[in-house]
């Protein structure tokens, strides 16, 4: 087979994932072989979990598209606001179970906070996260580009921000969660749901200022844990509602 040449342009914040040099949102490749168009993709950087729509020579396709000479690929990232091609999306938009890396261990807090359902084990290693995330269903949500390019994930993201409050907003714009949001209904620490008790069920638990202050509980179904509405959340909340806009 002779080499043949194909352009990628990214669009959107898809250049995030570029390694290295002056970040342009487009390269060309040299190829020798015909090659899937999602491994012509992943090759530049790209997992493909974070691709929701591929134009080939202006054409709609999927993953498994086979490159076999020149060709221009648009490459373009969920929430695009190119409108065309609607019914040919590669990504689900929604989802609310996540699995998460062992090392975004502020963001699985944060998204339970917000009530939702979140596997999180910072002791587990990749396969099992891979393991959990199929067998339930979640989006993986990773830092690690390796790990989102592995084959048996279907819906994923990688947090472009190293903070968490920022991290927690990409991935509510990424998974359209602002009408889903449950404020103080899931464990901070065991993921099983909240439900409401009277102070009086749990009194004697409580610490002497909690006692004064504070009228309004939750106890964790699966280990117990006793929640109240205390400054952490609070916070958080505010901090939500600043960034709401940005969430749109
Ligand atoms: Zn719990």
């Amino acid at each position: 087979m002779n080499p043949f040449t194909v352009r990628l342009d990214l669009h959107g914040d898809l250049d995030f994932f570029l390694r290295s040099g002056p970040r342009r949102r487009s390269i060309e490749r040299s190829l020798a072989e015909k090659t899937s168009v999602k491994d012509v993709i992943e090759s530049c950087g790209v997992p493909h979990p974070e691709v929701d729509l591929i134009l080939v020579n202006g054409q709609p396709m999927d993953f498994n598209y086979a490159i076999a000479g020149d060709a221009d690929i648009e490459v373009y990232p969920v929430g695009t606001r190119f409108s065309h091609f609607k019914d040919k999306r590669l990504q689900i938009a929604k989802i609310r179970r996540f699995a998460v890396d062992g090392h975004l261990g502020k963001l699985a807090r944060h998204l339970r906070l917000l009530g939702f359902d979140v596997a999180y084990d910072p002791q587990a290693e990749d396969r099992q996260l891979l393991e959990i995330m199929k067998r339930e269903n979640r989006a993986l949500l990773t830092r690690d580009r390796r790990l989102l390019m592995h084959a048996v994930v279907e819906t994923g993201y990688c947090p472009r921000s190293q903070n968490a409050d920022e991290q927690t907003i990409e991935i509510i714009r990424r998974f359209d969660l602002l009408g889903s949001l449950a404020p103080f209904t899931r464990c901070l620490r065991c993921n099983a749901q909240l439900r409401k008790v009277s102070k009086a069920e749990v009194i004697e638990r409580l610490e002497p200022l909690t006692k004064i202050y504070y009228e309004q509980f939750r106890r964790c179904t699966g280990c117990g844990q006793i929640y109240w509405a205390g400054s952490h959340f609070s916070k958080l909340q505010k901090r939500l509602e600043k960034n709401r806009a940005n969430c749109t």
